[in-house]
Order: C-alpha cells, then sequence, then structure tokens
C-alpha cells in the first residue's frame, strides 16, 4: 500500500469513527432498571434496544382518505364529538373541535360505544413548531379497547426509547420501521386489531392481535400484546379487556385528529 492509499484509508477510518461518535451521542433515551419484557429480551423502555430503521412513506393524500360506507366516523368533518366523552366520568368532551379537526385537551377521552374485532383508521398530526424531546415531544396515543396503546408521538428525528416511539405496541414491541412524516404533516394509522378471548372460567384464551400500518407502510404485523399497555410495566390480561371503547390520549402536548373512523368486524367464515 502506498503512503498516498494509505494515508486515504486512515482519513476514512477517523471519518467512520466520527460518525460513530456523532451517532453514539445522540443516546437513545430509555430505562435499564424496568422489569425484563416476558421474553427475555429487553428491559421493558429499554433505551439499548435497537432503533427502528427509518424508511420515507409514499407521498401523502392531500386530504383525508374517505371512509367506507360502512364505518362508523368517530371524527369527521361535521365536528360533531357525540360519540365521545372523557374517560373519567363519562362527561361531555372538552376537547376541542374546529373544521373537522380534533385538538388535545385535558383528559383522556374515549368513546361511548364499546367494540371487540375491528378496522380503525385514525389521521393524526404533531406540533408543526417542535417543542420538547423524546417523550415530551407530540405525546398522544390511540388506545385499543382503552387499554392497548400505539403510541402516538413526533418520532422524526426524535430518538427515544423504540417500545415508546410512533406506531409502537407501547412498552412492549417498537414499529418495525420508523415510517413518520415530519411534525406538523398530516399522518395516518391503519390498523386491524382482533380482542383478546376468555375461557369461560376467566383465564386468557388468546391474547389480543394487532396489525398496524403507519402512513401506508406496515410497522406491526399481526403482533400479540402481552397484556394492556403501561408505564414501566406490563399490565395482566383479565376478562374485562375483551372489550372496550376507543381511547385518545392526552399526555400534556397538542396533537391533532380528523377523519378517525371504525369499522367492526365480525368473521363467520
Ligand atoms: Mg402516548
Amino acid at each position: 500500500m502506498s503512503i498516498r492509499s494509505l494515508r486515504s484509508a486512515h482519513i476514512a477510518i477517523v471519518v467512520v469513527w466520527l460518525a460513530a461518535t456523532a451517532a453514539g451521542q445522540q443516546a437513545p433515551v430509555g430505562y435499564d432498571d424496568t422489569p425484563m419484557q416476558p421474553n427475555g429480551k429487553w428491559h421493558i423502555h429499554d433505551g439499548k434496544r435497537p432503533q427502528p430503521a427509518i424508511v420515507t412513506p409514499g407521498p401523502a393524500n392531500v386530504g383525508p382518505v374517505p371512509a367506507p360506507g360502512d364505518a362508523i366516523v368517530l371524527v369527521g368533518a361535521g365536528g360533531d364529538l357525540s360519540a365521545w366523552q372523557m374517560m373519567t366520568d363519562g362527561s361531555p368532551v372538552t376537547w376541542a373541535m374546529k373544521n373537522g379537526v380534533l385538538e388535545t385537551g385535558k383528559g383522556i377521552i374515549r368513546t361511548k360505544a364499546q367494540f371487540t374485532d375491528f378496522q380503525l383508521h385514525v389521521e393524526f398530526a404533531t406540533p408543526s413548531e417542535v417543542k420538547g424531546d423524546s417523550q415530551g415531544r407530540g405525546n398522544s396515543g390511540v388506545f385499543l379497547l382503552g387499554k392497548f396503546e400505539i403510541q402516538v408521538l413526533d418520532s422524526y428525528r426524535n430518538p427515544t426509547y423504540p417500545d415508546g416511539q410512533a406506531a409502537a405496541m407501547y412498552g412492549q414491541y417498537p414499529p418495525l420501521v420508523n415510517a413518520s412524516r415530519p411534525p406538523g404533516e398530516w399522518q395516518t394509522y391503519d390498523i386491524a386489531f382482533t380482542a383478546p378471548r376468555f375461557t369461560p372460567a376467566g383465564t386468557l384464551d388468546k391474547p389480543a392481535v394487532v396489525t398496524v400500518l403507519h402512513n401506508g407502510v406496515l410497522v406491526q404485523n399481526a403482533k400479540a400484546f402481552w397484556g394492556p399497555t403501561a408505564h414501566k410495566k406490563i399490565d395482566p390480561y383479565t376478562p374485562d379487556t375483551a372489550k372496550g371503547p376507543i381511547a385518545l390520549q392526552d399526555h400534556g402536548n397538542p396533537v391533532r385528529y380528523r377523519n378517525v373512523w371504525i369499522r367492526s368486524l365480525k368473521d363467520d367464515n
């Protein structure tokens, strides 16, 4: 090897080392003092878990995705919020609704209707003005049956613990890839959910299973929940988790929702 090629090899090594160091400085936020997940691979909210690869989704639709004829519209252009109530006491929703866009306010909201198996379409946008980082940036969530959270977060260039980023099954599984759009842009979740089943004795027969597309990209592929999602723990399955509402989380960050619709599924085949 000539002096010249030795020198360029040396420069290349330094460049790789600098890049690795810069990446290392963006240490993901997470925990190593939380319980291990049931398969023994990672702590809940493990910051060392690999970050999902970034995939740029295809171009966004200009407007909301139209609801199919048999869907129940939960958040629509008409601004009707009669499908919802406050989670705590069932009182009328206090979140602000304007021109078909619902913005998170104080307290979690839930649908009055209860569901089991369904297809759910959600459109959301985190603030275009970026404030905070990690879990403090555009945090909300879609709670399936009020118990199983698909995380809503601004995960565009915002490292956090992978099982808590956008489209994660919170505290359990990161998305397969990070298909987030930039802050302020409308994004979609398309969710297929099968509720857990219980034996007559009340023990778990089949866990809840979810498939999620984030901006049209498959990010959860028929994945089973270990139990209801929670912060720094996983709750146990109980028979009262067999059905429930759709809930939207208030996490203190302004997040907007529009065009939310649901189709209950009945499989007689
Ligand atoms: Mg959340």
